[in-house]
């Protein structure tokens, strides 16, 4: 089974169960043009629609260069559109987004960047800098799986591991 995500590649019809992906596996990680059409392929397989206002909306996070809160990216959102846009609407499409697997939310943080790989759901690792406010993601299945399994083993059914490290990152540490 293998899920990195092609362009133009046979896609699960349905959303794709977490921690679907086979283990360390190679992602081809698509930027710019090609992460946008990745996360609206991987919007459009939820049946959600790619509407303007998405899109645009998407466009900013992907423009950002280190998570921002939602409160932020509503405001550059309607910097951008030249008119106030009501911050609920903008926290409802980034609660799809998340769903939908193509943003991520870093939960230390309470911000947002994008899901570098919008095709593959993961339990991702996130490593906030305390300094810079940058991420560094990593993608480790076999931790993943420790802390599924010890969650299982304690009589727990656990849906989506948390896991978040917060430091200095290797700029911030020198
Ligand atoms: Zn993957
Ligand atoms: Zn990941
Ligand atoms: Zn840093």
């Amino acid at each position: 089974m293998n899920q990195v995500l092609e362009r133009g590649a046979a896609l699960p019809a349905t959303p794709v169960e977490p921690y679907s992906c086979i283990m360390r596996h190679k992602h081809e990680q698509p930027e710019g043009e090609a992460l946008t059409e990745a996360a609206r392929s991987a919007f459009e397989r939820v049946g959600e629609q790619w509407t303007d206002m998405r899109a645009q909306l998407f466009n900013v996070i992907v423009g950002l260069d280190r998570p921002a809160s939602a409160y932020d990216i509503a405001d550059r959102f309607s910097e951008q559109r030249g008119r106030r846009v009501a911050a609920n609407s903008v926290y409802r499409i980034l609660d799809l987004f998340v769903a939908a697997n193509i943003v991520t939310r870093v939960e230390v943080a309470n911000r947002y960047l994008p899901n570098v790989h919008p095709g593959c759901v993961h339990d991702c690792i996130l490593l906030f800098c305390e300094q810079c406010g940058r991420i560094t993601h990593l993608d480790d299945d076999n931790i993943a799986t420790s802390i599924r399994g010890a969650a299982t083993n304690a009589g727990f059914r656990p849906t989506k591991p948390v896991i978040e490290v917060c430091g200095l990152c290797e700029a911030c540490s020198r």
